[in-house]
């Protein structure tokens, strides 16, 4: 006990004697044990400090935080984009609000883990049913499907509907709202890793919002998604494009923006 108070005392001497000069008081700790990943100590002063960024402002829901890329904003530009054949992108954009269009939208940038946010939303003046109502998609790495549906008061099988792994999971539950307004994703995904040799390491993992509702946490895909289909993993899966999906039906997209999720301690 007495030397634990007198360790106190000397911890705030150091720590006055430095203000006193001005300097930076020391942080952490070089006495802890290490962490059993065998990185860095517990409380290690000397990790490095996560990136400082400007989060949304807080009156601006789903708002884009400053170290994301804007990929649908205000700008009606489309630059972030390209057919799936590579030819410049021909979905119409106006006031912020991109329409799909004929064909398949991907962007021109690769990605691997990130965090995601799309807003969409079906038409208000409701036509066909199941499959027929709504229907879209977003594609991470351009393989993995997040069902973009009309699914208020709209059956359609379970692993189909909005929000759903398509072909794999349906969301723990139907968040959807009305037809015509506006809803979104907030997503994190991490990609499937593959050994040299080509084998599957780890899967692609998921974990879905829906209109701030989880209906996904953790979840891997079973390989990628494709109507009636169960397909395995191939090595080029590692990364790729995200993709919103031309199903024949007018949906709205508006704010998407994608931040790349880097690992621990790098910047
Ligand atoms: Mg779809």
């Amino acid at each position: 006990m007495a030397r634990t108070a007198y360790a106190v005392i000397l911890a705030v001497a150091v720590v006055l004697s430095a203000r006193a000069s001005g300097q930076q008081a020391p942080i952490g700790y070089d006495d802890t044990p290490m962490q059993p990943n065998g990185k860095w100590r517990v409380h290690d002063g000397t990790r490095p400090h996560p990136a400082v960024i400007t989060p949304p402002p807080g009156d601006t829901p789903g708002g884009a935080p400053s170290d994301a890329i804007v990929l649908v904003g205000p700008n009606d530009d489309l630059g972030a984009w390209q057919m799936a054949d590579g030819s410049a992108a021909t979905w119409a954009m106006k006031g912020g609000v991109l329409q799909t269009g004929k064909g398949m939208l991907r962007t021109k940038q690769q990605f691997t883990d990130v965090q995601l946010h799309v807003e969409f939303a079906t038409p208000s003046e409701v036509k066909g049913d199941s499959q027929g109502r709504g229907n879209s998609g977003v594609f991470l790495l351009g393989h993995f499907e997040i069902q973009v549906l009309d699914s208020y008061q709209n059956i359609t099988y379970p692993d189909g509907q909005a929000a759903s792994m398509y072909g794999q999971y349906p969301p723990l539950v139907n968040a959807a709202r009305a037809p015509g307004q506006w809803q979104t994703y907030d997503i994190v995904f991490s990609a499937p890793r593959f050994a040299a040799d080509g084998k599957l390491e780890k899967p692609a993992i998921v974990t879905v919002l829906h209109n701030g509702v989880v209906v996904h946490h953790a979840t891997p895909f079973w390989g990628p998604t494709r109507h009636r289909s169960v397909l395995p993993y191939l090595p080029d899966m590692a990364k790729g494009p995200l993709a919103l999906q031309d199903h024949g039906n007018p949906i709205r997209y508006r704010n998407i923006w994608i931040r790349e999720l880097k690992d621990y301690d790098s910047r």
